[in-house]
């Protein structure tokens, strides 16, 4: 089958998957509809297919931890953000309070204590404040301006005592300065941008056109930062799921708890899901198996050696 009538059959398939539970720790997001499933492909030369509820906004939450990761490394440049934050999986929750490794660094920046360290780092230039800075970084993988949703980063504030632990523990060791509170409100925000499934799977296009929009055409990460992002996420993207989704599914993605799974094939596509109802590990239930589903079909898998590159290509 072609991938548009693929795409809307596993919107048939599981159309009425009602299993898992929407995110309870950040308030703002218990509120959303529960059923809300859309489908959002973009290919590498910007042509969209999307099926299901494509209009509706969620905020992004971590599924923007790889970009605001990418704006560090663009403004500092690898080996400075890695001797702050390490690149190694932690097995544990995405949440947890805190765990350093024997370099004193937080794991990986996809974990929370790692992704608030990124985020303390980021620099605004000068015509610009840091938010409009990390804003403006996901807005241009997007493709156009994306907002704040003020409600998800009120509720955010007001319930994150755990992210506010962390981000103490980060001070206790130096990892975060005297700027806690407004680096820590940084963080929050970039998690409370609002999106469609669309505007990921764009994101996710742009990560796959070697890190150029396909539609603006504007270069939001260099071609080795972009290799950077990209490992991180196929190592760490899936929380400590990420070991048994790279055995199975053999692709990049990166997960949010409000429900969004981003998934890239570099070269050629990004796949996104939106469906609040997640597993107990925070990923979204209906996203795992549609991208499990998709991988299979189209021996996706990038350690899949059944369709071998032929030596005449390389040599
Ligand atoms: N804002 C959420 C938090 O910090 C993001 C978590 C996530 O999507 N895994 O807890």
């Amino acid at each position: 089958m072609k991938l548009k009538q693929e795409i809307q059959a596993l919107y048939e398939k599981y159309k009425n998957d009602r299993s898992g539970e929407v995110n309870k720790s950040i308030p703002a997001l218990s509120q959303v509809n529960a059923d809300s499933f859309a489908i959002s492909v973009a290919m590498a030369n910007g042509k969209v297919i999307e099926v299901g509820d494509i209009n509706t906004t969620f905020t992004i939450q971590s599924i923007s931890k790889p970009f605001i990761y990418g704006l560090a490394l663009e403004q500092y440049g690898s080996d400075f953000v890695e001797s702050k934050v390490g690149i190694e999986p932690t097995g544990e929750d995405f949440d947890t309070v805190i765990k350093l490794d024997d370099q004193g660094r937080p794991y990986n920046p996809m974990v929370n204590s790692g992704a608030i360290a990124v985020t303390s780092l980021v620099n605004a230039d000068t015509k610009k404040s840091r938010d409009e800075e990390v804003l403006g970084c996901l807005s241009n993988y997007a493709g156009r301006k994306l907002r704040l949703h003020s409600p998800t980063f009120k509720s955010e504030k007001e319930s994150g005592d755990k992210n506010y632990a962390i981000a103490h523990l980060l001070k206790h060791f130096q990892i975060l300065g005297k700027n806690l509170k407004q680096d820590l409100e940084l963080y929050f925000k970039q998690c409370s941008a609002s999106v469609t499934s669309t505007d990921l799977a764009m994101m996710g296009a742009t990560l796959a056109n070697n890190g150029v929009n396909p539609v603006t055409k504007k270069e939001c990460v260099s071609p080795e930062n972009l290799r950077h992002i990209l490992s991180i996420i196929l190592t760490c993207g899936m929380y400590n799921y990420s070991g048994e989704w790279v055995f199975d599914i053999g692709l990049p993605a990166k997960s949010g708890v409000s429900g969004g799974i981003l998934m890239v094939v570099p070269g050629l596509m990004a796949i996104s899901v939106y469906s609040p109802r997640l597993d107990k590990r925070g990923n979204s239930i209906r996203g795992i198996k549609v991208c499990e589903e998709l991988s299979k079909i189209y021996n996706l898998h990038i350690l899949d050696t059944s369709s071998p590159k032929k030596a005449s290509e390389i040599l």
